[in-house]
C-alpha cells in the first residue's frame, strides 16, 4: 500500500491542542493496524528548540537518536508506544540551514534560489521522508502555528503542490478551529471557523475535515451551516470538547467517527474496528484510584508546567499503573531556605527535584533533597536533581565544604560534578549537549536492579555535566552508592542512597520513556513508595 499523507493545520488561535488530536487519530487507525507515525513542522527559525528556553515553548523532548525536538513528539510516543527520530520534527530554520548549506555547495549554480520553489521543494522533500521509508501506511504531518500567519504561508503551499502531485485521494487534510461560545448572547459563533477555512482556501488548500474545539456541544444545525461555508461534507464537521484528560481524547474521536471520514476520504482498505482495551483499561484505572499521594516538584520553571510534561505525564501514567491518585504540588526552588523548607515541604509524600540548568534556584534544590534524606521521604533526583543530590551529600555528609558543580562554580575545590573531557572544547550551542540513548548496566543487588529487574537498561540523555568518578569511592562509603553505570566509559548514570526508603536519582531522563502502555518503572515505583510512605505516616 502506498502511504496516505495526512495534514493537520490549525486556525483563529494557538493551543487548540493540534499534537493531541494528531496523536489520537494517530490512536485510533494504530489501533486499526495501520502503521502510522506522526511529525511536527514548526514555523520558527531555530533549526531545533534545544536552545529555547523551556518558558518559551516548553519542554524540550529528546528521542533515541538524539534529536531536540517540540513537546508534541513526547505526545506522539506516549499515545502510540513507538519511538520517533530527529526526521520527525522540522523546523523553518532547518529548511532554510539545509537550502543555504546546498546553494553555498553550488547545488543551485547559476539560478535565483527563491521561496518556491526552493524552499517549497525542502519542505516537501521533508514532508514525504518518512514515507519513503516503506515503514508507514500513514504519515500525520502537524503544522505548527495558525493558519493565516505570514510564517507559516511556505507549509500551507508545500502541501497545496503535495495534494496536486500526490492526487486526490492520497492526502487529506484536517483544519482544526475555534468555535467560541458568546455568553452574553449564549450562542456559539461560527464565523472565526469560516474566516480560517477562506485563508486556507486562499492559499489553495480546502480542507476535507474541520474539527471545532468548542467549550459547548455543537449541534446538528450549527455543523450544517459550517459545511455550508466552508464546503465540506456536514459529516466531517466534528466537534472536540474540552476533556477530563488528553487520554479521553482518542475515544472522543473515535465516537465522533473522525477515524472513519479520514478512512473513507484516503480510501484506505476497510479494518476491523479499533482494539482499545489496553486504552480503556488505562482509563478504568486513571479514573478510578483507591489511594492517593502528594508529590513535590521541585524545579525553577514551575510557572509553566509544560516546561516538565513528560514528567508531568509520566506520573499519570504511573498513578494508573498504581490506581493511586498523585498530585504534584509545585515548588520554586529558588524559594526554599534552610528556615522554610521544612514548614513549606510538609505533608508530602515523596519529592522530585526537577531537571534544569544554571545556578538559579539550585541552593533550594539542595535544601530539599537534604529534608527528604534526613527525613526518609521517598526521593526521586532527575538529571540537575541527581547532580544536585551529589553536592548536596558531598557537603553535608561527606563534609566536603565548597563542593558543587562545575556549572555553578568553575573554581570549586572538590568538584563533584564536572565536565566530560569531550564537552570541554565544545562552544558552540545546540545539538552539543551528550544526547538521546545509552546503554547503562545496573548493579545486581541494588534498587535500581530491583526497580527494572534487568540489568541492561537505555535510557536518554541530555545534558553536559557528569558525576566525577574520583569521589565514586567516598560516596560509596558513606552509603550513597553508583548502581548504574554507562558500560563503555563508565560515567556513573544512577545514585542511591542506602539505609533510606526510596532515594534514587538518574542522570538521564526516564520520563522520556514512559507511555501509557509502558509506564516507566522508575515512576511506578517511586509512586509506590510515596504510597507506602503514606500508609506508614
Ligand atoms: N545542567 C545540567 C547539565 O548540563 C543538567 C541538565 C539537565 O538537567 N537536563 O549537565
Amino acid at each position: 500500500m502506498a502511504t496516505k499523507y495526512i495534514f493537520v493545520t490549525g486556525g483563529v488561535t494557538s493551543s487548540l491542542g493540534k499534537g493531541i488530536i494528531s496523536a489520537s487519530l494517530a490512536k485510533l487507525l494504530q489501533a486499526r493496524g495501520f502503521s502510522v507515525t506522526i511529525q511536527k513542522f514548526d514555523p520558527y527559525i531555530n533549526i531545533d528548540p534545544g536552545t529555547l528556553n523551556p518558558y518559551e515553548h516548553g519542554e524540550c523532548y529528546v528521542t533515541e537518536d538524539g534529536a531536540e525536538t517540540d513537546l508534541d513528539l513526547g505526545h506522539y510516543e506516549r499515545f502510540l508506544n513507538v519511538a520517533t527520530s530527529q526526521a520527525n520534527n522540522v523546523t523553518t530554520g532547518r529548511i532554510y540551514y539545509n537550502v543555504i548549506m546546498q546553494e553555498r555547495e553550488g547545488a543551485y549554480l547559476g539560478k535565483t534560489v527563491q521561496v518556491i520553489p526552493h524552499i517549497t521543494d525542502e519542505i516537501k522533500r521533508r514532508m514525504l521522508l518518512l514515507g519513503q521509508t516503506g515503514e508507514y501506511d500513514i504519515v500525520i504531518t502537524e503544522i505548527g502555528g495558525c493558519v493565516g500567519d505570514i510564517e507559516s504561508l511556505p507549509f500551507i503551499e508545500a502541501v497545496r503542490q503535495l495534494r496536486w502531485e500526490l492526487g486526490v485521494n492520497e492526502t487529506c487534510v484536517i483544519h482544526l478551529t475555534l468555535v467560541p461560545y458568546l455568553k452574553a448572547a449564549g450562542e456559539l459563533k461560527t464565523k472565526p471557523t469560516q474566516h480560517s477555512v477562506r485563508d486556507l482556501s486562499e492559499a489553495g488548500v480546502q480542507p476535507d475535515i474541520l474539527v471545532c474545539r468548542s467549550e459547548h456541544h455543537v449541534p446538528m444545525d450549527l455543523r450544517k451551516k459550517i459545511a455550508l461555508f466552508c464546503n465540506v461534507k456536514q459529516n466531517s464537521v466534528i466537534e472536540s470538547l474540552d476533556a477530563e484528560t488528553i487520554y479521553d481524547v482518542p475515544l472522543m474521536m473515535r465516537k465522533e467517527k473522525l477515524d472513519e471520514r479520514v478512512i473513507s476520504k484516503l480510501k484506505l482498505p476497510h479494518r476491523a474496528d479499533p482494539e482499545l482495551d489496553r486504552w480503556k483499561e488505562f482509563l478504568g484505572r486513571l479514573k478510578n484510584p483507591t489511594s492517593e499521594v502528594n508529590i513535590g516538584l521541585v524545579g525553577k520553571y514551575v510557572e509553566l508546567h509544560d516546561a516538565y510534561k513528560s514528567i508531568v505525564e509520566a506520573f499519570v501514567h504511573a498513578g494508573a499503573a498504581n490506581e493511586c491518585k498523585v498530585n504534584l504540588k509545585w515548588f520554586q526552588s529558588e524559594n526554599l531556605s534552610d528556615e522554610n523548607v521544612a514548614a513549606t515541604l510538609a505533608g508530602l509524600d515523596g519529592i522530585l527535584v526537577a531537571p534544569g540548568f544554571g545556578e538559579r534556584g539550585f541552593k533550594g534544590k539542595m535544601e530539599a533533597i537534604r529534608y527528604a534524606r534526613e527525613n526518609n521521604i521517598p526521593f526521586f533526583g532527575i538529571c540537575l536533581g541527581m547532580q544536585c543530590a551529589a553536592v548536596e551529600f558531598a557537603r553535608n555528609v561527606l563534609g566536603l565544604e565548597g563542593a558543587n558543580s562545575t556549572e555553578m562554580d568553575a573554581d570549586t575545590p572538590h568538584p563533584i560534578i564536572d565536565l566530560m573531557e569531550g564537552q570541554k572544547e565544545i562552544t558552540q550551542k545546540g545539538g552539543t549537549m551528550r544526547l538521546g540513548a545509552y546503554a547503562c548496566e545496573l548493579k545486581k543487588g541494588s534498587k535500581a536492579y530491583s526497580i527494572y529487574g534487568k540489568s541492561k537498561i537505555s535510557e536518554r540523555h541530555r545534558h553536559r555535566y557528569e558525576f566525577n568518578n574520583t569521589y565514586i569511592a567516598a560516596f560509596e562509603e558513606a552509603g550513597m552508592l553508583a548502581t548504574g553505570i554507562n558500560p563503555e566509559t563508565g560515567l556513573v548514570e544512577i545514585i542511591e542512597l542506602q539505609n533510606h526508603p526510596w532515594f534514587v536519582a538518574a542522570q538521564y531522563h526516564p520520563e522520556l520513556k514512559s507511555t501509557v502502555l509502558n509506564p516507566h518503572p522508575l515512576f511506578t515505583k517511586f509512586v509506590k513508595a510515596a504510597m507506602n510512605y503514606t500508609r506508614n505516616k
